[in-house]
């Protein structure tokens, strides 16, 4: 059979998971909370059951839903985008990335990535055409060389993608890196897609750098988020996707064909839960506090590390350790220790012997001190 992703493998969060379900090992691999989601939003899904909206809800998800994200978006970002026509509702924001390239990228297309990166976007462009330029943060900060990336720009550039705060780094895009991008996108044609599932997730007062902060930004960007890591439910799989018109207009061309709508109840539910924002404001101290927890327990332990500025993972260098590849030493570690966790050369396709675990700090505070305690052994 001729595969039309001959070299893309299982994803790592498959195998790391079904690795420490097997071995009996804590989980701190794939990034997912191991306490509930807030009871109240849960009765809010069955209350909308009961009621009765259990068929298909409107192809761009229901309106109240809409006019809450674009009430939360006008309230932290100023920016006012229309409910109607430049907000559609996803599943999760894995769709909301698969479709935006999709319905964007065709053959000989190039879209430049700053590695390591998430997994999903390279094969999701390899798929429709589309040529990776991938940039290397640069591996001490995780920073981006914005004259770099200007010299990769050739008239085949369709689009940029950018995460802050980063996953698997916890790195975070500062004011300074959002001007350079704009000044560098500012009349061209260049489309952005900007990965923002960690928005509420940041520490130490930084604000998100939301690309929709920045006008040159707002009319080219499709801007993602993701239900799952603001209200701990990741197998909702819920998020949204926000564009100008035009691009909306594109994105649910696909979406319609993809999916057409998402879990109804889970929107009804949503839309009022959004109506609190202490409901996610909160979120930054919340995860800050798990951080602070987890860093200050394995701060004598073997492992170097600089604190994650934002999402729920914090990577930890072992070359004082072993000089196990970071794959190997993940899986002997879930074998031998009971832990897992990520090893990053994946979001690197292996290119670079990178040293360094990324753990998930999305867990309670007697599974991170049970955590600490294996990491302080190694
Ligand atoms: N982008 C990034 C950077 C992520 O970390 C994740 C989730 N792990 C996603 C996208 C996908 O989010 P969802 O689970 O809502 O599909
Ligand atoms: N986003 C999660 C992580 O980075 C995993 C999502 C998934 O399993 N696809 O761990």
């Amino acid at each position: 059979y001729q595969s039309k992703l001959p070299t893309v493998p299982t994803s790592i969060f498959a195998i790391m998971s079904q690795l420490a379900a097997k071995e009996n090992a804590l989980n701190l691999s794939q990034g997912f909370p191991d306490f509930k989601s807030d009871e109240k939003l849960i009765e809010l899904v069955n209350k909308a059951m009961v009621n009765g909206k259990n068929q298909y809800a409107p192809m761009p998800g229901i309106f109240s839903l809409r006019e809450a994200i674009a009430e939360k978006t006008e309230n932290i970002c100023g920016v006012s985008y229309n409910p109607d026509t430049e907000i559609t509702i996803t599943a999760g924001a894995t769709q909301a990335i698969f479709t935006v390239i999709a319905a964007t990228i065709q053959k000989d297309d190039e879209v430049i990535i700053f590695k390591p990166a998430y997994d999903c976007y390279e094969p999701s462009i390899e798929l429709f055409g589309g040529k990776t330029i991938a940039i290397q943060l640069n591996p001490e900060e995780f920073s981006i060389n914005w004259q770099e990336v200007k010299s990769l720009i050739t008239d085949k550039t369709k689009m940029i993608i950018i995460n802050t705060p980063h996953n698997p780094s916890g790195r975070v895009l500062s004011r300074e890196d959002m001007i350079q991008l704009e000044n560098l996108l500012r009349d061209t044609n260049i489309l952005l897609l900007s990965d923002e599932v960690y928005e509420h997730i940041i520490f130490d007062k930084e604000k998100h750098q939301s690309a929709a902060l920045y006008p040159a930004l707002v009319e080219r960007t499709f801007i993602i988020a993701s239900f799952g890591k603001t209200f701990h439910n990741t197998g909702w799989k819920m998020g949204y996707c926000i564009a100008p018109t035009e691009l909306t207009k594109e994105f649910r061309k696909v979406h319609q064909f993809n999916v057409f709508s998402v879990h109804h109840p889970t929107q009804v539910a949503l839309a009022e839960y959004l109506k609190t924002p202490s409901n996610y404001l909160e979120l930054g101290s919340f995860y800050q506090h798990k951080r602070d927890l987890f860093l200050s327990l394995i701060k004598d332990s073997r492992f170097q590390f600089k604190p994650s500025k934002g999402t729920y993972f914090q990577l930890l260098n072992f070359k004082n350790i072993t000089d196990e590849s970071d794959f190997d030493f993940a899986v002997r570690l879930t074998k031998e220790q009971k832990i897992a966790a990520i090893p990053i050369s994946v979001f690197n396709e292996n290119k670079y012997d990178s040293k360094v675990l990324r753990f998930c700090f999305a867990k309670t505070d007697d599974t991170l001190k049970k955590a600490a305690e294996i990491i302080n052994r190694i």
